[in-house]
């Protein structure tokens, strides 16, 4: 089953719990278009490279379609497909007014100058510019993009349109971002994860978190675990993890990756080296992968140590670990849920961005929290009422949602 695949398989598990009938399923499982584009750039040696560029739209029953743009070297379709249905799911299950895609570049960042990632972007706008709007598609970051990406694409689809800000989301705060936006996927996780420890007796402070990915949502998820007082006890990133039982020095690392360096390189006295598989078998409370999808296969899952997994990650579990899980009475809160801070805050972006307004950084997180802990509480409802797991349950009220819009509007 590749990542799409199994989207679908929740999807048409939630739909037979709720029996929609196969009307609803055949409206739902397909994608509405996939743009697939060929990126030209000349590199600073002269020499002409192609690059394929892809921007896929799942369902925009409720609203304009929504989601991130990657730039990591393998990926391919079936991963923008499954990555822009999720979007769909993610949107409806927080009710955040849009459908879902997806897209990126088949690239390596880490080995293109900035010139190189400027001209990508720009060229990428120009060949998906007839696809995308601030009523059409808005893109956003995700794996290996950030702001200054989304600076560009702001930049290049208003030359192209006219002034667009609401084009794109997760801009500088410079450049009509929003406050919270760069923090918000991992506040969204911790937001979360903090709801179900109390649900269950336990609160953050004092309890042991494995991060895996120490990007845009592993960082600012293992900040504000730490500062609520958890004992975040392994990290990683592409080339590896460090650990240390007492708790690692989370603002020292901060500093550390932000200077752009990998834990590969980290040395402290008390930490030692983990892998990055070691790292999901961890024994601790909260394990929070926040790096790619898949990681967890049942072989892992056999082997996992932890109370609880929280899934900052798209897709980090594949069906097949997340039967072991079930067996295993290890909850998993699934993806469409715990990383929805993100698209949250790119919904704010949106509405500050149409409206010509600036709102503080309180005022995002205030409705941030109110969001988060809203969809929390219903899927919560779901999964006590009817004794359901926690993926099953966000899909059946996301599947309610999105089936219920497509069907007012019609075929
Ligand atoms: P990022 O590019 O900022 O960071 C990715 C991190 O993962 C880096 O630390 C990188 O070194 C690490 N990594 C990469 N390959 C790895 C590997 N093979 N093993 C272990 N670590 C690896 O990306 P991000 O924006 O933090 O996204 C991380 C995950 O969260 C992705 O699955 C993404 O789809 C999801 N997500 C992101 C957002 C967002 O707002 N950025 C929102 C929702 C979901």
């Amino acid at each position: 089953m590749n990542a799409f695949q199994a989207a679908n398989h929740y999807i048409s598990k939630a739909s037979r719990i709720m029996n929609l009938g196969p009307r609803v399923e055949r409206l739902l499982l397909s994608l509405e278009a996939e743009h697939h584009v060929s990126i030209p750039i000349e590199r600073d040696n002269g020499e002409l490279a192609v690059f394929s560029g892809y921007r896929f739209q799942h369902n925009s029953a409720r609203g304009p379609t929504k989601g991130g743009l990657r730039f990591h070297p393998t990926l391919n379709a079936d991963d923008v497909r499954a990555l822009a249905a999720l979007m769909t799911w993610k949107t409806a299950v927080v009710n955040v007014p849009f459908g879902g895609a997806k897209g990126g570049v088949a690239c390596e960042p880490s080995l293109l100058s900035q010139g190189e990632l400027e001209r990508i972007t720009r060229k990428f706008v120009e060949r998906i510019s007839q696809e995308i709007g601030p009523q059409r598609d808005i893109p956003a970051p995700d794996v290996n993009t950030n702001a200054q990406v989304m600076a560009w694409i702001m930049d290049q689809y208003s030359r192209l349109h006219g002034f667009s800000p609401a084009v794109v989301t997760g801009k500088p705060v410079e450049l009509h971002g929003s406050e919270g936006r760069e923090a918000a996927t991992g506040y969204g996780v911790i937001c979360v994860t903090e709801n179900f420890l109390h649900d269950i007796g336990d609160s953050l402070n004092g309890a042991t978190v494995a991060i895996q990915g120490f990007g845009n949502v592993g960082l600012f998820a293992a900040i504000l675990a730490y500062e609520r007082g958890a004992k975040v006890v392994a990290v990683s990133d592409v080339s590896g993890g460090i650990a240390a039982r007492d708790g690692l020095n989370i603002p020292a690392l901060v500093d550390f990756a932000r200077s752009h360096r990998l834990f590969a390189e980290y040395q402290a006295e008390g930490v030692s080296r983990i892998t990055n598989d070691a790292l999901l078998t961890c024994e601790v409370d909260v394990l929070i992968p926040a790096a790619l999808g898949g990681v967890l296969t049942r072989d892992v899952a056999r082997e996992v140590r932890a109370k609880v997994i929280v899934e900052a990650a798209n897709a980090p579990t594949i069906p097949e670990a997340d039967e072991v899980f079930e067996q295993r009475g290890i909850t998993v809160i699934p993806d469409i849920l715990a990383n929805a801070g993100g698209v949250t805050v790119s919904y704010f972006e949106w509405t500050q961005n149409l409206q010509c307004l600036h709102w503080t950084e309180g005022e995002v997180n205030g409705r941030l929290r109110q969001i988060m802990s809203t969809a929390y509480a219903t899927i919560r409802g779901l999964v006590q009422s009817r004794k359901l797991g926690w993926r099953t349950a966000a899909y059946i009220v996301a599947l309610g949602r999105v089936a219920k819009a497509a069907m007012l509007r019609g075929v």
